[in-house]
């Protein structure tokens, strides 16, 4: 008889899991809290746009990547449009000055050295430093758990020509690297591109990876890809039970034999995978009763990817030939909650992806970072008008920056929609309501961190709280190696596509 396996969350990671199980002789059911697939890599309808809530950009998508195989096994990549903008990022002061961050490494480095020229020796190093990482291929497989002698003599071998390089890069944040800058807008344009407490490593990461094409945009964006992953999942056999959160995981002999859901109803399984939130999993689902020191320092010290207040815009013009993502600085900032002010508002113009609105139309987004998750949550709790009326008051806002820009905004807002860090937990139930698990912080680097706990057989853990680095393809790399994991200790050999 085929071992049963019991999958808690039907974001990417526990689809990943269930459709690398599925191929690999196993019968799962995926258990998960929402109505829908995706957790947060989703979209929803809105008076014919579709708010997009997630897909900037998909890594490893195409065959020369070694985040390839992953998605080849949970979806056919060709089934993908994959879409790839020329430029990354353009930011704008209120004093007009912009530099646009292209994809191109060589017009990034013109286009820098031309807007600051002051800082021509730290965009040279940059810029050099981003093409070496354009020949680097991430060690994906196979998980370290399982991997031998030979395996991590060729991990070794792949990281020795960068070692240098991911110690300089890897030891300061982007925060700090920046400040060694003198041109305010360039400054202000590395600080925009992402989380600043990430290692500046990251950074250059990004713009190898926009080089060489790893990075493109899927036309439908997150509920295309989702669809496609379930889809697979479902034909292979699987079974996704909708509206079940788990309450606990059954434990006996020390060993995780089950789950009890919410509604009181129970199931029995051989071994039980959590691809749901780490802490929820580790302090609620299990008590806390089996941990070790490091984990208790990882979930006590170590930085998480803030929440957000999401605003999205239907707004009933083309905006041809405008920059996809674009950062404006306020005049004034923008008060998000007690404790959150941000400069600049950075908007996704979903101008590349025709598929999120009606002809004529754009969806527009504005994703303003909050790690206040309590306020957003006490507030809808204790005062849902106010709640409503702060969501209206921020919408306004960031609608009104647009409008200095592009001048004919407000009047043309079709529909609008507001999310906070209260809708991601209710909808995900992501710890402090983040968005992509862990900060990669020069402190967390590559860390491993465990996917099984000390004292508990038979259990697994997947997705972005497992790995040190959010995302996407980590989330189908997670569930993938679990996968493995399990055949390798059932003596079977993984089939992977
Ligand atoms: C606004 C935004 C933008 C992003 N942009 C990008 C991007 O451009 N590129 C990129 O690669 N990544 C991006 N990410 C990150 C990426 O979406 C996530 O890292 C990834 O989707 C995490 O997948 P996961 O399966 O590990 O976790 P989750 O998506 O959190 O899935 C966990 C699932 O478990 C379910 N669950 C939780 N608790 C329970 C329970 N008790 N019982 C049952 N089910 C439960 C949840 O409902 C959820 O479906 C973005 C995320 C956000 C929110």
């Amino acid at each position: 008889m085929k071992k049963q396996i019991i999958i808690i969350g039907a974001g990417i990671a526990g689809l990943s899991a269930g459709c690398n199980l599925q191929r690999n002789g196993y019968e799962t059911q995926i258990y998960e809290l929402s109505k829908r697939a995706g957790g947060l890599c989703t979209a929803w309808k809105r008076k014919g746009y579709i708010m997009e809530n997630c897909i900037h950009f998909l890594t490893g998508a195409v065959p020369f990547d070694s985040f390839y195989t992953s998605w080849q096994s949970v979806i056919n990549p060709e089934d993908l449009d994959l879409i790839y903008t020329p430029e990354y990022l353009t930011v704008e002061k209120k004093d007009g000055k912009s530099i646009t961050l292209y994809a191109d490494l060589a017009k990034l480095e013109k286009e820098m050295l031309e807007k600051a020229p002051e800082d021509a020796h730290l965009i040279k190093e940059f810029i050099a430093a981003a093409w070496k990482f354009t020949k680097f291929k991430i060690p994906v497989d196979p998980p370290s758990e399982i991997s031998g002698f030979f395996d991590k003599i060729k991990v070794i071998l792949k990281i020795l020509p960068f070692l240098r390089n991911f110690k300089k890069w890897n030891s300061i944040t982007i925060n700090e690297y920046v400040e060694q800058y003198k041109n305010p807008l360039l400054k202000d344009a590395l600080k925009n591109s992402l989380q600043p407490e990430r290692a500046a490593l990251s950074l250059l990461f990004i713009f190898a990876m926009m080089h060489i094409k790893s990075l493109s945009y899927p036309l439908g964006g997150a509920l295309k890809l989702v669809e496609l992953i379930e889809n697979n999942y479902l034909q292979s056999g699987g079974k996704i039970n909708y509206s079940s959160k788990v309450k606990k995981i059954i434990v006996e002999n020390g060993k995780a034999t089950g789950i009890l859901l919410e509604n009181g109803k129970s199931y029995r399984g051989d071994i039980v995978i959590s691809a749901a939130d780490g802490h929820y999993t580790i302090f609620n689902m299990l008590g806390g009763k089996y941990l070790n020191s490091k984990i208790k320092n990882l979930y006590s010290n170590f930085k998480v990817m803030p929440s957000y207040v999401q605003v999205y815009l239907g707004i009933a013009r083309t905006f041809k030939g405008e920059p996809t993502t674009l950062a404006l600085q306020l005049k004034n900032g923008l008060k998000i909650d007690e404790t959150t002010k941000l400069d600049y508002i950075t908007y996704r113009i979903h101008n590349i992806d025709p598929t999120l609105s009606p002809p004529g139309g754009t969806l527009v987004t504005a994703m303003l970072k909050t790690a206040n998750y309590t306020y957003w949550v006490d507030l809808k709790k204790n005062n849902r008008e106010e709640y409503r009326s702060e969501k209206k008051r921020i919408a306004r806002e960031v609608i009104e920056c647009l409008n200095l820009k592009y001048k004919d905004i407000t009047s043309k807002v079709d529909v609008m929609d507001v999310s906070t860090p209260a809708t991601v937990i209710r909808y995900t139930n992501n710890w402090q309501g983040s968005h992509e698990g862990w900060i990669t912080t020069p402190e967390m680097g590559f860390m491993k961190i465990q996917r099984t706990l000390p004292g508990l057989d038979n259990f697994y853990m997947a997705g972005q709280w497992v790995e040190s680095m959010g995302g996407l393809p980590t989330s189908v790399v997670s569930g993938k190696h679990v996968a493995h994991i399990i055949c390798h200790k059932d003596g079977k050999k993984f089939c992977v596509a």
